[in-house]
């Protein structure tokens, strides 16, 4: 294994190298991939493995840097790759103490202090899943077995109705098909101007349901909405989903981390009276993917949605311990860690200033655009998503050439019948410099490039 730590330190000196000297690959087309690199597996070793390597990794796109800003993730933190990669030497898996050990005592404190945070009663416990969309899945399949236990048995019988906002993520419809509930039994819900769920829309949808005999059974409230970044507000939700006795889930994987800041998680005021609740750390928290959490305010939910009996598995100290009762997988990765050694290392009060300092990165971006009348906001406060649009260029188009050209790692996004860029302040190692500085290269780049955009910028002039 000396060798490969060895040429681990090299790669990755090169790599740091490579970020620093050019944060934005330049990207291969899809169609020479395979041209360009030499990624084929043959008979026998290939001579050139180390240089191979490099190349590849050198040629991927690089999502740590100061300009990548496409997705919901991004950035490195140090202290939370240093847990992954022992995570990888370790190589446990989460199902039992025996094959864990200590590990499990790291996943539960984070799911406990999770719980705490939260507000959620003793009663409470979690898991980890192999993502957002997973946690969800996970929600939904909990609130199924709540609202008709024979189900797991039987299959589901009737039309069982899922409530969702038109902003919220698509993995609710897909889970919903993947369930057995089906695609047409999703309503999306009508949201505001803001892109937060109309509460009054939802009692409508679901009275309607009721009078066609359907069996409205869950609700699912966003943290953080794909596009804008909206926060749906839980109380009133609450509320409703307690008169007809419906499960409430709130979807954080996007911004659900705001429970660790003072100043921000009164944007999800009302979370405790949820029933289950997931978050994302590998998005706001910038840990490496995937680290997703689900957590519901009574533990039984889990057992009784995914727990199952296998002698040759369960063999030693007590359910409480053997954490794969009450996960969607059997063999688990350890994704546990990477976030235990960043919250140890930085205590709660540091993962309060990584959600802060997002926030603080995108009022920066609203105010220059504010400032700047060429541009156009379509995006709100309390957000970290700053959605705009710069001298009237359509956005994908921006965005591609920016790829293509290799400047900027940037995506576009919709609302309503608006097409803007979305910027995502989602890394905190970022400063106010280079938010500015993102600006500057967007602005460059279209000056320099005026032909590409002339249609476009001579209609605004108009
Ligand atoms: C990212 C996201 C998901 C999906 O999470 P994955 O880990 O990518 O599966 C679900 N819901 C919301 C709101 C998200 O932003």
């Amino acid at each position: 294994m000396n060798y490969e730590l060895d040429l681990f330190n090299k790669l990755a000196h090169k790599l740091f190298e490579a970020e620093g000297e050019h944060p934005v690959t330049k990207p291969i087309p899809a169609g020479e991939l395979f041209r360009q690199l030499d990624l084929t597996l043959k008979e026998n070793p290939d001579p050139n493995f180390e240089s191979t390597i490099e190349n590849l990794i050198l040629s991927t796109p690089r999502t740590a840097t100061k300009l990548f800003f496409n997705q919901l993730f991004g950035g490195r933190n140090p202290k939370a790759t240093l847990g992954d990669l022992l995570a990888v030497l370790l190589n446990n898996s989460m199902y039992t103490y025996k094959v864990a050990g200590p590990q499990v005592g790291v996943e539960k404190e984070i799911l406990h202090n999770i719980c705490n945070l939260i507000g959620y009663p003793n009663t409470s416990d979690g898991t980890f899943a192999p993502g957002g969309s997973m946690s969800n899945f996970m929600a939904m399949v909990m609130a199924r077995d709540n609202f008709n236990e024979t189900i797991r048995l039987k299959g589901a019988q009737g039309k069982m109705i899922v409530y969702t906002s038109a902003e919220s993520h698509y993995s609710i419809p897909k889970n919903a098909s993947l369930m057995g509930v089906g695609r047409d039994q999703v309503r999306f819900v009508a949201t505001d101007a803001y892109g937060k769920m109309l509460p009054e829309a939802l009692q409508k949808l679901i009275e309607k349901d009721i009078e066609d005999g359907n069996h409205p059974f869950f609700v699912n409230a966003t943290a953080g909405t794909t596009v804008l970044g909206a926060f749906d507000s839980i109380e009133p939700l609450s509320e409703i989903c307690k008169k007809h006795n419906l499960w409430l889930h709130v979807d954080g994987a996007y911004c659900g981390s705001i429970i660790f800041s003072n100043k921000y998680k009164h944007l999800v005021h009302g979370l405790e009276l949820s029933n289950s609740f997931s978050v994302n750390a590998h998005k706001m928290m910038g840990t490496p993917l995937t680290c997703s959490i689900i957590v519901t305010r009574d533990k039984k939910h889990l057992n009784n949605s995914f727990s199952n009996d296998a002698a040759y598995l369960y063999q030693t100290d007590g359910d409480d311990y053997n954490l794969g009762k009450t996960s969607i997988q059997c063999g688990r990765r350890n994704d546990a860690l990477k976030f235990w050694t960043l919250w140890k290392s930085v205590g709660t009060s540091g993962l309060e200033k990584i959600v802060d300092q997002q926030f603080q990165l995108a009022e920066v971006a609203r105010n220059y655009i504010k400032d700047n009348s060429d541009y156009t906001l379509y995006s709100f406060d309390d957000s970290i998503s700053v959605c705009f649009n710069y001298k009237n260029i359509p956005a994908q188009q921006l965005c591609t050439a920016l790829y293509e050209h290799a400047e900027l790692m940037v995506g576009y996004g919709t609302f309503q019948e608006n097409e803007f860029v979305r910027l995502v302040t989602i890394n905190s190692g970022n400063k106010d410099e280079d938010i500015l500085n993102f600006f500057k290269i967007l602005e460059n780049f279209v000056e320099e490039n005026e032909a590409l955009f002339s249609e476009a910028i001579a209609e605004e002039k108009v």
